[in-house]
């Protein structure tokens, strides 16, 4: 049975180079065929031996998900759907922006949390993606964009500069899939991302923070959503089982690990600029969906500044995109700006996300994609309404 490329870290693919009986540098050449030039046909990996070409014809593939939809809204933010078998598709979400693209990247098909304002949430959950199903939407996004995975060819610059893990599921609770993945992104001969520019997004799975810092740090950002655990066990079902003191004590514990490289090297020096490419970020992100009347108010806010003092953070507040039956609406400017300026006047950053990509449902939360549900979430949800 050929194995899948896409599968494959570094290491990994070295040593499936050695099974065949190549040398390690192989594994190399290998790696920048597939991801950094996202060339799929081993005939076209012209610097490798014929032999080597028809071994790998035999024992080895570049499958990928097959493109189900491709949609772009008036603002330029853009979606692929993508099948991974089963009657299940996939979703990832490319916003381009005057100085950084950034790709929205699934883990999941569906997620099994629940949060209650979210719409991937609704779909139910089918199960964890594999690597070559995560690494796989970076490949066909820098496909789609232009042709070369790491360049735009009428200015050399990278399409795609950064990373969220931010799309359909909970990176965590897919944790060895998604931290091969982030491996193959931040590796120079694939995609040759910095920690800085790949952040992982999770709701608070508490145990795999740690893991996350021990094993490939980058940047972090946490769906917090609530100040309290009365609230937060609400809108966040998974806080009941990782309370807030204990996710906020990994932020910390996972902030404090940050700058481990030793030192404070020379400005400019080609030590700093190693130190910044090889560090996460020394803060995390508090993500915080604006939800009318619910989380929103001044004393909310207040209370957000007394929990997080003592973990480097800053926070994104999020206009809460609106779909059928959620329960919930967008906060209104006014209370937006508000809640905001109180994170200010305590001199914490706190920036309001911009929408995009309404039009084709490619905004926050709104992530659907086609999901076979094992858990039979929709019908209960049905019923209860039904009674
Ligand atoms: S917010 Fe994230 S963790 Fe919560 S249900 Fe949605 S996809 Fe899952």
């Amino acid at each position: 049975m050929p194995v899948n490329l896409l599968d494959f870290d570094s290491k990994q693919l070295a040593d499936f180079v050695a099974s065949v009986g190549e040398k390690p540098f192989r594994a190399r050449q290998l790696m920048r065929w597939v991801h950094h030039f996202g060339e799929s046909d081993f005939e076209r990996m012209t610097d490798l031996a014929r032999s080597l070409r028809a071994k790998l014809a035999h024992e080895a593939l570049v499958a990928l998900p097959s493109l189900l939809a491709d949609s772009t809204a008036a603002d330029g933010t853009r979606k692929w759907l993508l099948d991974v078998g089963a009657g299940n598709g996939i979703e990832t979400v490319f916003i381009p922006e005057a100085n950084r693209g950034t790709l929205c990247v699934s883990s999941q098909v569906g997620c099994a949390l629940e949060c209650a304002f979210c719409s991937t949430g609704r779909q139910g959950f089918n199960r964890n993606l594999g690597v070559g199903e995560i690494i796989g939407q970076l490949w066909w996004a820098n496909r789609a964009l232009g042709r070369d995975a790491r360049s735009d060819p009428a200015t050399g610059d990278r399409i795609i500069t950064n990373i969220v893990m931010m799309g359909m599921g909970e990176p965590l609770a897919n944790f060895d899939n998604v931290v091969t993945a982030l491996r193959i992104m931040l590796d120079d001969n694939a995609y040759g991302l910095s920690r800085r520019r790949v952040t992982v997004s999770t709701s608070g799975i508490v145990p795999n923070i740690d893991r996350l810092r021990e094993e490939c740090p980058v940047a972090l950002a946490v769906s917090l959503h609530a100040p309290n655990d009365a609230l937060r066990d609400r809108l966040v079902p998974i806080n009941r089982k990782w309370p807030l003191a204990q996710l906020l004590a990994a932020c910390k514990r996972y902030v404090e690990a940050a700058p481990h490289d030793g030192g404070t090297p020379e400005a400019g020096s080609l030590g700093e600029k190693w130190q910044r490419k090889s560090s996460p970020r020394d803060f995390v992100t508090f993500e915080y969906v604006m939800l009318a009347g619910v989380n929103d108010q001044p004393a909310h806010a207040r209370e957000l500044l007394r929990i997080t003092d003592e973990a480097p953070c800053k926070f994104n507040l999020i206009p809460f995109n609106p779909f059928p039956q959620s329960g919930f609406e967008r906060s209104g400017p006014d209370a937006v700006r508000r809640f905001q300026q109180i994170l200010l006047d305590a001199g914490v950053v706190a920036t309001v996300r911009r929408t995009r990509g309404d039009d084709i449902e490619g905004a926050c939360g709104q992530l659907a994609g086609k999901v076979n549900d094992r858990t039979r979430r929709r019908e209960r949800r049905q019923t209860e309404v039904r009674a």
